[in-house]
């Protein structure tokens, strides 16, 4: 799984801007600069933010917080209407920029992507620095990056020195790196993972590697041997462009578990919400195949539930749902998931081919 050390290593940045459909508000609206301003459901008892700005998160805002709870914390608290057209369109600028760098671009929402740059002369930390002037001298918006040769790296890297910052994990440092991260910043590791990780007196990454292979699929099956890979850094997962990816999709930890299906309903109409707007800004020109829905349970056994449909309708995904909350049991959930399959056509196989010669 490792690449072997003769490889050159590969340069990969995630770009994620900084609480970016805030700082697209504050930015239409001057008049709200330095202001605590919110985006997100102003109704009184259902809304929540979809996201806040920094001024509104030293008062301990957050995204996913009942906007009435936000207001008991900061009273003067802006509440906007989400806009999404606006959001969609500022991502789409964004892209257009990231194409003058490079093919290999994977969105994960409007407002993050993967950009594998390895065919540049230049090191990864330059070009993720002229993408993020670029990015700002062309919407006004600021962006952080992360720099590393994968993308497990990448991604925990651009968080550390956001807003407006990037962060580089050279190849040379991931030993380094890895020892002293909290494994709460291991992708998949929830509070209850890592609950059961502290029981094990595991809060580290260099705590974690400590214990073999056989003994972490023991306690964690499965997700195991990923935990094993994923505490050394080792991540060999390709960046996929979006024409390439066979499936797209949503999905949550929970810091609470799921305990009934009525109680999962919203959670899940949230993220298929997610995923139609994923669909129609980065995948509008493909065609679907099916549609499914993902549940892990607090065992960590985990089922998927599918249907072929070409149109992913929410009738579709809360049948799916009843069918996997039937197959729950005594168990609660502690994940939900929701996406897609595409056709793969020819012609996506074709490009494909074209990426393979454009990366070598
Ligand atoms: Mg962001």
């Amino acid at each position: 799984m490792s690449a072997s050390p003769l490889e050159t290593p590969r340069k990969i940045i995630h770009i994620d801007m900084d609480c970016f459909y805030a700082a697209i508000e504050v930015r239409d609206h001057p008049e709200l600069a330095d202001k605590p301003v919110a985006v997100g459901g102003r109704s009184s008892r259902r809304g929540v933010l979809t996201t806040c700005n920094y001024e509104a998160r030293k008062f301990g805002c957050h995204s996913a917080m009942p906007t009435f709870k936000a207001l008991e914390r900061c009273p003067d608290l802006i509440v906007l209407p989400v806009r999404f057209d606006a959001y969609r369109a500022e991502s789409k600028r964004i892209r257009a920029i990231f194409k003058r760098f490079t093919e290999l671009i994977e969105p994960l929402s409007l407002d993050e992507a993967y950009l594998d740059v390895s065919h540049w002369r230049s090191s990864g930390y330059a070009v993720a620095q002229e993408i993020r002037r670029e990015i700002r001298e062309t919407t006004g918006l600021t962006a952080s990056a992360g720099i590393a040769c994968n993308k497990l790296l990448a991604k925990i890297a651009s968080d550390w020195n956001k807003p407006d910052g990037q962060y580089e994990v050279s190849p040379e440092g991931v030993a380094n790196f890895m020892t002293s991260l909290p494994v709460r910043r291991l992708w998949g590791v929830g509070r209850k993972t890592a609950q059961r990780l502290a029981n094990l007196g595991i809060e580290t990454c260099g705590d974690l590697q400590k214990h073999p292979l056989t003994e972490l699929h023991r306690f964690f099956g499965k997700f195991g041997a990923e935990l094993y890979h994923l505490s050394r850094g080792i991540d060999s997962r390709p960046v996929q462009p979006s024409r390439e990816r066979k499936s797209v999709s949503n999905e949550r930890t929970y810091p609470e578990d799921v305990k009934s299906f009525t109680e999962g309903i919203p959670k899940l109409q949230e993220l298929w919400q997610e995923l139609c707007e994923d669909l129609e800004a980065y995948h509008a020109h493909r065609r679907i195949k099916s549609a499914f829905i993902k549940l892990k349970f607090n065992d960590f056994r985990h089922t998927t539930v599918e249907r072929q449909t070409g149109t992913p309708e929410w009738a579709i995904y809360e049948t799916l749902f009843e069918e996997g909350w039937e197959r729950a049991g005594e168990r609660h959930v502690r994940l939900i998931g929701a996406g897609v399959r595409f056709q793969v056509s020819e012609d996506s196989r074709d490009r494909a081919t074209q990426l393979t010669l454009f990366e070598d």
